[in-house]
């Protein structure tokens, strides 16, 4: 019965690309947003196999390729977004759905410490941990004890933190697994110690970052002993555009949808300085954004 009343959330040929953090790309031929448990494992199970899956959390580390995408995107609701925090046993639960924002928020109200690094990524708890994200010194994976997923045979499984791997920017849990929520140690720290690091933060983040730009934060994973934004500054990249596509002259790591760019302006400026990195220094950079769907036959 849920499941016939959240069909009314079914879309063709949505406008994906556009609710991205780039909004720059094309549609998916299915979008399905859904608030219930239940339909999702129900629809999940009887998706055929041949059918591409995308779960889009906020959008913030993947660009979506202007052809679209031919399969069904899930955008995990309201129900999906909880934040729970079992006072007797100090842990955290969070739903995937729920903003890194919002969590950086609840933690401080509860003077939990080890989330004031969540305020500088704008995604969300289940985009976290599939991209193991991280910034000042601090890791999701780290936090982390357990996470529950929905695999594509519609069946919830608990993992616990040693169950999966995790390295930069990478985790062990299939492309096809769907992130449902996690389980986090919640360690009390002093209230006004995680309101002075948030605020060091916010405002590290507006000094170094296009925060209020259309970017996909980080471009390429840092080389290892290498910072990626080092090597295109060396390129001499800092502000080079291809057609709407910019390179930020705040951070050249990270890009910018200036005007009006094709997710292919985006990509074919990533491809030229990943060549002309390779031609300078003989090191391969590795796209951090991921990027999905097809190239638009012109
Ligand atoms: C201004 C800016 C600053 C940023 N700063 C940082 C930073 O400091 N550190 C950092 O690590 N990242 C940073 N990012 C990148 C990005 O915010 C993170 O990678 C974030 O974790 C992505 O979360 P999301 O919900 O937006 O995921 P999306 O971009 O929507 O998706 C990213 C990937 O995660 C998968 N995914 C999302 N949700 C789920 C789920 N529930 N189950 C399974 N797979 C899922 C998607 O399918 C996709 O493959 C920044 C981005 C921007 C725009």
């Amino acid at each position: 019965m849920e499941f016939i009343k959240e069909l009314k959330n079914l879309r063709f040929n949505y406008e994906v690309g556009k609710k991205t953090w780039f909004g720059s790309g094309g549609n998916s031929k299915l979008f399905f947003s859904i608030n219930n448990r239940k339909t999702l494992q129900t629809l999940i199970k009887f998706i055929p196999n041949k059918i591409p899956l995308l779960v889009l959390g906020s959008g913030s580390n993947i660009l979506i390729r202007d052809g679209g995408f031919k399969g069904l995107t899930i955008k995990l609701g309201k129900s999906f977004s909880f934040i729970n925090l079992q006072k007797k046993n100090m842990i955290l639960e969070i739903g995937s759905a729920a903003k890194d924002s919002e969590v950086s928020k609840f933690c401080y109200e509860n003077s939990i410490s080890g989330f004031e690094f969540l305020k500088g990524i704008p995604g969300t708890i289940g985009g976290n941990i599939a991209m193991n994200a991280g910034c000042y010194g601090s890791v999701i994976s780290d936090l982390l004890l357990s996470c529950q997923i929905l695999t594509k045979e519609g069946k919830i499984k608990e993992l616990k933190r040693d169950e999966i791997k995790f390295s930069y920017r990478e985790t062990s849990i299939k492309k096809n697994a769907i992130i449902l929520s996690a389980k986090f140690f919640a360690k009390k720290g002093i209230k006004r110690n995680i309101a002075q690091k948030l605020k060091e933060i916010s405002s590290n983040r507006v000094l170094s970052q296009p925060v209020s730009s259309r970017t996909g934060g980080s471009t390429f994973k840092n080389p290892p002993n290498e910072s990626a934004w080092k090597l295109i500054e060396k390129i001499n990249y800092r502000g080079k555009r291809f057609g709407g596509a910019l390179v930020s002259k705040q951070h050249t790591n990270f890009m910018i949808n200036d005007s009006l760019a094709s997710s292919l302006d985006i990509e074919l400026l990533g491809e030229e300085i990943r060549e002309k990195v390779w031609q300078k220094f003989k090191i391969n950079l590795d796209w951090e954004i991921k990027r999905v769907g097809e190239y638009k036959k012109i």
